[in-house]
């Protein structure tokens, strides 16, 4: 691989804590920068100034941290280094954000490299469908959101988000709306729809906002309702809340 660089919040490993992987241990790359500002956000902040953290140990919290823009060999030493001690442990790495298609002309030279470790995952907020279409061949699974007005308070990309899910089909493909007491039920039946003309058997998780204290800003029945509204568009709509937070995990 070449000596390529990329910017970095941290590199750690723990359980996948949302939509259909969870309960997942995974290598998460987290990468800075985002193209959305969402109310809920507590990661789109982040910037290059700040250094990244690497976790020594898997899952153990033990970070040591590297100026960024980070090179990409420091991440394979970390890899071959865990793949080796910790054999069979990790079900896949799991790029995240901020918005890890940013820095797609990066993940065009480094994703075939990464696969041969593990399986890739790429968590998005599902708009930027261009960027994905260069490196989705070499993507396994993809958990995109559809982001709702109600919980970003920002203008939804309808027409962003169905591009993207029409060039994210030939993976392995979930959809996660985030949801509060605010959402409204046309916000999700629109999301359904979007995602039913792709297939109307692509996973749907409704998950609820979190707060900081980790209550849930929606209550049982406004998700039950949610779920009935979007399982009578798709096959498979499940309610996940956000779990890896209530074990105290990253
Ligand atoms: S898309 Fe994700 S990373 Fe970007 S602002 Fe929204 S929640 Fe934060």
């Amino acid at each position: 691989m070449k000596s390529r660089c990329a910017n970095l919040a941290e590199v750690f490993s723990s359980i996948q804590g949302e939509g259909v992987h969870i309960g997942r241990r995974q290598v998460f790359v987290r990468f800075i920068g985002c193209n959305l500002a969402c109310e809920y956000c507590d990661t789109h902040l982040l910037d290059a100034a700040q250094p990244c953290r690497l976790e020594s140990t898997p899952g153990r919290g033990d970070f040591h941290h590297l100026a960024n823009p980070v090179p990409l060999h420091h991440l394979t030493d970390l890899l071959v280094r865990w793949q080796g001690g910790w054999p069979g442990v990790h079900h896949s790495i799991s790029l995240t954000g901020g918005e890890p298609l940013l820095q797609v002309p990066l993940l065009q030279e480094w994703i075939a490299a990464l696969r041969e470790f593990l399986p890739v995952h790429l968590e998005t907020n599902g708009v930027l469908a261009t960027a994905l279409a260069t490196v989705v061949r070499d993507i396994d699974f993809v958990s995109m959101d559809i982001k709702l007005p109600s919980t970003t308070g920002e203008e939804t990309l309808w027409d962003h988000h169905a591009e993207f899910l029409s060039v994210a089909a030939g993976t392995d493909l979930s959809v996660k709306v985030v949801v509060n007491a605010s959402t409204r039920h046309w916000e999700v039946v629109r999301a359904a729809e979007l995602t039913a003309a792709v297939s109307p058997s692509i996973p749907f998780i409704i998950q609820p906002e979190t707060a900081e204290d980790l209550s849930v800003r929606i209550g049982a029945t406004g998700l039950i309702e949610l779920q009935e509204l979007a399982a009578g568009i798709l096959r498979d709509v499940r309610i996940i809340p956000q779990t890896h937070r209530f074990i105290g995990l990253l």
